[in-house]
């Protein structure tokens, strides 16, 4: 792993000793070899609708004049997302250097679409990340990069939080009233085959 994936990747090692969402990122000013933003997810820690780790790092760096950003390389230990990707391409930063893309793959296609240098390492200790993080946490990570990955949300109609457990709850309880219905329907017609 070289130096600034390393950085991203300690970082992403604080936000989960924080109890946060383990990915990290930094933003490296190519000329001069310097790390000049540094960022984790901190999603969990802030409460925050938009605290990816690529948004952190950059929103770290502070204010720079838009040549800046041009000769930056943006490393991050995951796949970036939409949102980040969208940051990468408003902001014209050139590279971008993946630790991973196996448990999660962002909007890789776009950014080269748009003239963008990616680069996926592959990195073993990256990949390492997530998915102990998933198997503890998968309604955290369903609400971080997934929103509809719970339509009963879309059914209720109203943003609330909700567990795994809940959703095979609920599940359980439309399948018993279903059962219950049926069960009904067939009294109903056996009574009436038996009054003709
Ligand atoms: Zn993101």
């Amino acid at each position: 792993m070289d130096k600034y994936l390393k950085a991203a990747y300690l970082e992403a090692v604080k936000g989960l000793d924080e109890g946060g969402i383990p990915i990290g990122s930094v933003l490296v000013h190519e000329p001069t070899g310097k790390i000049i933003g540094r960022g984790h997810n901190r999603r969990m820690q802030q409460g925050s609708a938009i605290l990816h780790a690529e948004m952190d790092a950059v929103e770290s760096a502070g204010h720079l004049s838009a040549a800046v950003y041009r000769e930056c390389i943006i490393y991050t230990t995951l796949s970036p997302c939409s949102m980040c990707s969208g940051m990468i391409l408003l902001y014209r930063i050139p590279k971008v250097v993946i630790g991973e893309n196996e448990n999660f793959q962002g909007e890789e296609d776009l950014l080269k679409s748009r003239g963008v240098e990616v680069r996926v390492v592959n990195d073993p200790q990256c990949k390492a990340l997530m998915p102990r993080f998933i198997a503890e946490n998968p309604e955290l990570w369903n609400e971080d990069i997934d929103g509809d990955a719970f339509p009963v949300l879309l059914l209720l109609g109203q943003p609330m939080r909700i567990d795994a457990d809940a959703v095979v709850k609920i599940g359980d309880l439309v399948m018993q009233i279903i059962t219950e219905f049926l069960c009904v329907l067939t009294q109903t017609f056996k009574s009436t085959d038996q009054l003709f």
